[in-house]
């Protein structure tokens, strides 16, 4: 991007003054971020015009990422960064005397997303953008994102997210691209003339899609991408005839119906939802964004949908948008007078789903009364295609009524909507190599014998640019200083850093970074949480979501254990530790509250123990969010991804760790697995129970977490301290906690995550660490070796991996 200095101090200015009537000199710092922001995207719009077009003149075949969440965080940073403008904006701002770090600040992230899931659809943007792919990612604009976290008593308090309370700078809103989705009702038929029958709804609840445009900008190369989000609104607003016989509530309950679809983000990770107001996201932004291909495709094909198929891929993140398939089904059919099996043809060459998760409990199912309720037609739909695939169940597998049933999309008053994905997508893929497996030969083993070519392994990937390049600029600098250039486009290239191994200068230069790092995150968490924290001390970090399966228990445990092991013997002296913490728990998960409301008690407890003498801290950072993980992982010494293994699918975690310098400490687990396959064994901390082991003690049911406590006295005092008073004047605190691990409660049988039974492994790694931090140098070249080969983690890799054997695109060069 060309940039002229002159032009945009004048810019921001001008800005300034016509929107906000305010000189650059009166510091009204969100005014002033308002305005660079709407100056840097003044810059975009000319390149993002040429995008369109030369796609659209290329007529290129384009991914469509469907994904209720897009984790995209702050976009300023990023944005100049992607422009290669950044020190040219910085001195701009200096000499307008506008200090960029407050402005920075100013942006709210864009949280609309929950963890994993939704920041790695961010990263695929970015990537795709970068490597000059035609894409679109389409999603839900919601007016609250994920909730604020706030610790009051050591308890989360969730407030809303109001990140639009000033307007974003960054979207344009598309009121000429609106269009219509409709719920409820009634389907009705017509017999045409042809001799077919037309199926419409009537008496069904009307709402407008709005399209809000971002500009997703591809790091050095003129390819602007789109994310478009959709904001949910009533056609005909409020009801006057009810407002004027003063029935105010009434008047307005249309119009609120409408847009409670895009009032807020569903706050579960990898947990149920269930809810009716659910679906109806779900259907409402699928509708909408098939709505919108169409209309373009029809613009230039007319009712010709033979080349659709050619021009589309749709990639499904997880199972939240795979109402699409049916919705596709309709609205060729209904809408555009295909027959069935043209129609199906067309489906089952256009969508590919993407699986997150083996847990239970997030396999969505919709209970067929609210579906039929809230989608009728689109019902009808799913039930011939259950129907039809049924059929062929019977001829391949006709005694098989076990099989029949155990496959069937809908079953026991369910829909099944993975099975509804695997059935029609033409690609069915998991996130790294050891869930994939899992996938193939234990949980989608029937579905994995009847399709086997649509299964593959996708793992996932971090992009470099923001969590390297804008993330750690000391870090980024050595890496250039050494490795050379073009890391940023090409990850494979810190291999490069290999040779400096043994260089001791080297490694002191990369010491001194992780140093400032920290010292970084230390004045932050000063600054904002009145936290101290000792630089000097090891920065043993587990950031992520509050989820039983990622066992932030276990870490808890033995923070415990080392506790009290420091409080009775003053000659124990091992390097100082401080353990961070971020972490969200959803709202309606009354055991993931309860364990953060345990590690503040603990936090707060050993914090104030003179015993301790600063060997340890345990600090809980608020409200955990991509801006503060931006800040975080900089400054991380050891990466905690603790998981019981053959429960994270992949993590995306980790990976931003071991490209940070972090050292694994962790599990088999997830792409834990290719992480130490990558650094090597003698550079990463792993412990604990295998996949298969795990598996085994699942199947004959032969764990016993009494036979751990039993031996192990240290764990049976950790424990048995969660109701002893220690940590909470009431004992009652963490019954539920302590009975969980220990006997099992609601029906669930006892420590149902292996934390007991990984306990005394991962106190014996914990030591392992301690030791190896002690040599400084050794630490300083696992530390290099985990950045250099951290190469396969880049998301612009997976990306790749995605167009090669799915998405079959081609580069798009702007010029
Ligand atoms: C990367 C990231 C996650 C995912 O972390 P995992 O350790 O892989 O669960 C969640 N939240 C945020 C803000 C992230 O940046």
């Amino acid at each position: 991007m060309n940039f002229d200095k002159e032009q945009f101090k004048a810019a921001v200015q001008r800005r300034l003054t016509r929107d906000f009537s305010k000189d650059i000199g009166q510091n009204d710092t969100h005014d002033v971020y308002d305005a660079v922001a709407a100056s840097v995207l003044d810059g975009v719009i000319k390149n993002w015009m040429k995008t369109r077009s030369a796609y659209d003149a290329r007529r290129a075949r384009t991914i469509y990422y469907l994904s209720a969440e897009f984790l995209m965080g702050r976009a300023l940073g990023n944005n100049i960064i992607n422009l290669c403008i950044k020190d040219a904006v910085l001195e701009a701002l200096k000499e307008a005397g506008i200090d960029y770090n407050t402005i920075e600040e100013q942006e709210p992230d864009a949280g609309l997303g929950n963890g994993g899931l939704g920041r790695l659809a961010a990263c695929f943007l970015d990537s795709l953008a970068t490597l000059n792919y035609p894409a679109v990612g389409y999603g839900i604009r919601y007016r609250y994102g994920m909730f604020e976290q706030r610790i009051e008593n050591g308890f989360q308090v969730e407030y809303p997210d109001n990140w639009l309370k000033y307007r974003d700078p960054w979207e344009i809103r598309r009121s000429d691209a609106d269009v219509e989705v409709l719920f409820g009702g009634n389907v009705a038929v017509r017999h045409e003339a042809d001799g077919r029958d037309h199926f419409f709804l009537e008496n069904a609840e009307r709402v407008t899609a709005t399209p809000y445009d971002t500009p997703i900008i591809g790091y050095g190369t003129d390819t602007v991408n789109t994310l478009r989000l959709w904001e949910a609104s009533s056609p005909d607003g409020f009801d006057l005839q009810l407002f004027n016989e003063m029935h105010y509530t009434r008047a307005v309950a249309r119009q609120n119906s409408a847009e409670d679809i895009s009032r807020v983000l569903y706050p579960n990770d990898s947990g149920p939802s269930g809810k009716a107001l659910r679906l109806k996201q779900q259907y409402f932004f699928c509708s909408a964004s098939l709505q919108d291909m169409i209309r373009s495709y029809t613009s230039v094909y007319g009712e010709d949908f033979s080349k659709f198929a050619d021009l589309h891929v749709i990639q499904l993140n997880d199972t939240h948008p795979v109402v699409a398939v049916p919705e596709l089904m309709r609205l060729l059919m209904d809408e555009h007078r295909l027959e069935w099996d043209e129609a199906w043809a067309v489906v089952t060459k256009t969508f590919a789903y993407t699986n997150h998760t083996i847990l239970a409990e997030a396999l969505e199912k919709w209970p067929i009364d609210i579906f039929q309720g809230l989608l009728p037609r689109v019902y009808q739909i799913v039930e011939e295609i259950n129907r039809r695939f049924i059929a062929d169940l019977r001829s391949r597998f006709p005694d098989d009524y076990d099989k029949q049933n155990r496959m069937s999309i809908i079953r026991s008053g369910m829909i099944y909507m993975a099975w509804l994905a695997i059935h029609s997508c033409f690609s069915v893929n998991g996130v790294a190599a050891l869930h994939s497996e899992i996938l193939r030969t234990k949980e989608l083993k029937d579905w994995a014998e009847l399709y086997p070519a649509k299964f593959n392994n996708k793992t996932n990937g971090v992009t470099q640019r923001r969590w390297l390049l804008s993330a750690n600029p000391r870090l980024a600098s050595f890496i250039t200083k050494y490795a050379g250039s073009g890391w940023e486009t090409d990850l494979s290239v810190l291999k490069n850093l290999e040779k400096y191994a043994d260089d001791d200068a080297v490694l002191n230069e990369l010491l001194e970074i992780k140093r400032a790092n920290k010292e970084d995150l230390a004045s932050w968490l000063k600054e904002t949480q009145n936290e101290f924290l000792d630089p000097e001390s090891i920065f043993d970090v587990q950031i992520k979501r509050l989820h039983e399966y990622k066992r932030q228990l276990l870490n808890i445990l033995h923070i415990i254990y080392l506790y009290n092991r420091i409080s009775e013997d003053e000659n124990f002296a091992p390097p100082a530790r401080t353990f961070i913490f971020g972490a969200k728990a959803a709202s309606g998960y009354r055991r993931a509250k309860s364990i953060i409301k345990l590690i503040n008690s603990v936090a707060a407890k050993i914090n104030n123990d003179k015993r301790v003498g600063g060997k340890i801290r345990v600090v809980f950072v608020e409200n955990y969010r991509v801006s503060a993980a931006e800040k975080i992982f900089p400054a991380a010494d050891v990466s905690e991804q603790i998981s019981t293994a053959g429960k994270e699918a992949s993590g995306t975690g980790n990976m931003k760790f071991m490209l940070n310098g972090a050292l694994t400490l962790g599990t088999l687990d997830g792409a834990n697995i290719e992480i130490v396959e990558e650094a090597g064994e003698e550079n990463a901390f792993i412990f604990g129970l295998r996949a298969e082991e795990i598996h085994a003690m699942d199947k004959e049911h032969s764990y016993n977490p009494q036979h751990y406590i039993g031996q192990n006295p240290h764990l049976a005092r950790a424990l048995n301290q969660l109701v002893d008073g220690t940590f909470d004047s009431s004992p009652q605190m963490f019954r539920e906690l302590y009975d969980s691990l220990v006997y099992g409660v609601e029906g669930q049988r006892p420590d149902v995550y292996y934390v007991l039974a990984d306990f005394d492994a991962y106190c014996r790694a914990q030591e392992e660490v301690a030791a190896a931090y002690t040599d400084r140098q050794g630490w300083a070249k696992k530390t290099l070796l985990n950045i250099a080969r951290c190469g396969k983690f880049s998301s612009d890799r997976t990306i790749e991996d995605y167009v090669r054997d799915i998405w079959k695109l081609e580069k798009i060069k702007i010029d």
